[in-house]
């Protein structure tokens, strides 16, 4: 049990590190950054080719900051009433351009017209924002993704569904670990990330998934008010 104890205030520790240093690496990446962009700009330089490589690499240094950044963020004492409607709204407007153009048939279905749910709305947009995000990859050439908003009791439910390439049963339970990608460019962040912020609003997350055929994941959230 001591152990146990001593294992959480680790990873607590490790994680307020992992934050702060992510922060402090943000300042001299933007002028490495800037450097670099301005030898992209000089077709005649003799580095002009390695800037091809270097960019990605740290839009990708870029990425797992972000992510990082998103745990640093301060938590329950910020809690306040939200609807979450308009938020689904404000993701799907974020990546309409991107589902379009990868022919990615895209529905929204909302069967409340309000769902009010006490928390932090940036949090629970950067949860849907990273669960649009894997349904759209999840996809290779075109396909659709479906988002239903409906009421359960006292719970509000939030599911995605898409019709990618689905995960095998046994990485179901592997995909909350931290820096678990199956992708190239990954960072194996965004579904640890989802869960820690569903669950400190005391919600869960379940996901029902068939290789070849699609994955649904649902998010459910303790309901605050409602218009009915
Ligand atoms: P990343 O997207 O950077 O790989 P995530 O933590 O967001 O990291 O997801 C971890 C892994 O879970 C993904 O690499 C993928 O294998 C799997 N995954 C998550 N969502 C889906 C989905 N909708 N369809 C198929 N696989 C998924
Ligand atoms: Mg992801």
């Amino acid at each position: 049990n001591e152990r146990l104890i001593m294992q959480s205030e680790k990873l607590k520790l490790a994680g307020e590190i992992a934050a702060e240093v992510a922060h402090e690496i943000r300042n001299p990446m933007t002028v490495v950054s800037g450097f670099v962009q301005m030898m992209a700009s000089d077709k005649d330089s003799p580095y002009y080719s390695y800037t091809g490589l270097i960019q990605p690499e740290i839009e990708r240094i870029d990425m797992i900051i972000s992510d990082f950044l998103v745990l640093s963020r301060p938590q329950a004492n910020t809690y306040k009433p939200f609807d979450i409607c308009p938020l689904l709204d404000d993701v799907a407007k974020l990546f309409s351009f991107e589902l379009q153009s990868r022919h990615i048939q895209f529905f929204m279905e909302t069967e409340e017209k309000t769902a009010v749910i006490l928390g932090n709305a940036n949090q629970i947009k950067q949860v849907l924002i990273n669960l649009l995000k894997n349904a759209m990859e999840a996809i290779d050439k075109e396909g659709s993704i479906r988002i239903l908003l409906r009421k359960e009791k006292k719970h509000i439910i939030v599911s995605l569904k898409d019709s990618g390439l689905g995960i095998p049963p046994h990485l179901l339970e592997r995909i909350f670990e931290p820096f678990y990608t199956t992708k190239s460019t990954g960072t194996g962040l965004g579904m640890m990330i989802a869960n820690k912020i569903i669950t400190e609003h005391m919600g869960t997350i379940t996901i029902c998934s068939q290789e070849q055929i699609g994955t649904e994941i649902s998010i459910s959230l303790p309901l605050l008010l409602s218009d009915k």
